[in-house]
């Protein structure tokens, strides 16, 4: 008999004001690479996981009761292989709206049995946001067409009268890919400065930009030039996670930590990026600790995913010149 998944907690960072936000409730924010079905048993070599965990069968209620408990406002996932069968579907039962945009070339497709490409979907709550726009992003790399995506779309909150624009992308993965990172996500945070000073037909520059929130597997480590890009781009970016530890300054030590043929690979890939002039994070689900995922490391029974999920509540900032 298993025992328990291990609890993780809702925690507000230390740097905010508790229930400073009350009158303005907050829209939460669920980011994860789910670990597409055709590479986790296909392809990635996951050799500490038991056969059995890493089955369509097992994992797919693990991944929507993870959703489930949460239940997200906003869910920006990566290698989704299972949108049409299983995720459009059971979401739009529960009350989201769903976007998906599959990979030019998906890996998942060399897999003998496989269920179509794997890509990007980003999920929103109906009873919160209209949908204004959808952007499908192939992201370029030196005016180059790559193999990864992005999805952004602009929403209107029902609640606050207020625009968001959200994006989910999934960068190139491995090591000796950094400088195509880069500029992938040079390539969209292009995409994401013309998306949000426009918006109705009216030039957003009167109004202010668009608070934005970016959701991906960036596969880069802080240290990485795409990182360095997004924290210092004039969006006016912060990673959410980073404001789990005590200084606020850093991220967090792993999101994503398997085993593989060639050893084993702890890392920071994965985050939630928002405008921080505009938005304020109120609450981070905790990252489990080296017990909690246990010497097996991810995935497994309790873990669907090599990746971790990471969620956040953000609410508006006031604004003070707002014309609305
Ligand atoms: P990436 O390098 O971005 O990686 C694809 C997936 O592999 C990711 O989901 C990544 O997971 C995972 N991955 C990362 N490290 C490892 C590892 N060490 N072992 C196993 N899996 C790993 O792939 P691309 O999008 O660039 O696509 C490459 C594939 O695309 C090729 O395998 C090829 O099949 C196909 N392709 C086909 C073309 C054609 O003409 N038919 C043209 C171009 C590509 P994570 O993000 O979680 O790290
Ligand atoms: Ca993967």
């Amino acid at each position: 008999r298993r025992p328990a998944r291990p609890r993780r907690d809702l925690v507000c960072p230390r740097l905010v004001a508790p229930c400073s936000h009350k009158h303005n409730p907050s829209i939460r924010v669920m980011q994860w690479n789910i670990l597409a079905q055709a590479l986790g048993e296909g392809k990635d070599g996951f050799i500490r996981c038991p056969l059995e965990a890493l089955s369509w069968h097992e994992r797919k209620y693990q991944i929507l009761e993870e959703i489930l408990t949460y239940r997200p406002d906003i869910l920006c996932l990566q290698e989704v292989d299972h949108y049409y069968d299983t995720f459009r579907p059971i979401m739009a039962s529960l009350g989201y709206h769903g976007s998906f945009l599959p990979k030019p070339w998906s890996p998942c497709l060399d897999v003998e049995h496989n269920n179509g490409p794997d890509g990007c979907a980003l999920f929103y709550r109906r009873s919160r946001f209209s949908l204004h726009s959808t952007a499908h992003l192939r992201l370029s790399a030196m005016m180059l067409p790559t193999n990864q995506v992005a999805i952004a779309q602009t929403l209107h909150c029902q609640v606050t009268g207020r625009w968001l624009c959200v994006a989910v992308t999934h960068l190139k993965a491995r090591s000796g890919w950094e400088r195509l990172r880069s500029a992938q996500g040079a390539d969209l945070l292009q995409s994401l400065q013309r998306i949000t000073s426009h918006c109705g037909g009216q030039k957003q520059a009167e109004l202010g930009a668009i608070p934005l929130v970016v959701c991906g597997d960036f596969n880069a480590e802080p240290s990485e030039d795409v990182y360095r890009r997004f924290s210092s781009s004039p969006l006016g970016l912060s990673s959410a996670y980073k404001l789990l530890s005590c200084d606020g300054k850093t991220e967090p030590a792993y999101t994503t930590w398997k085993i593989r043929p060639s050893g084993e690979s702890c890392s920071t890939l994965d985050y939630i990026w928002y405008s921080h002039d505009a938005l304020s994070v109120e609450t981070l689900l905790d990252i489990p600790t080296e017990e909690q995922i246990g010497p097996d490391r991810l995935p497994s029974y309790h873990y669907p995913s090599d990746h971790l999920s990471l969620l956040c509540d953000v609410s508006f900032r006031e604004e003070p010149h707002r014309l609305l």
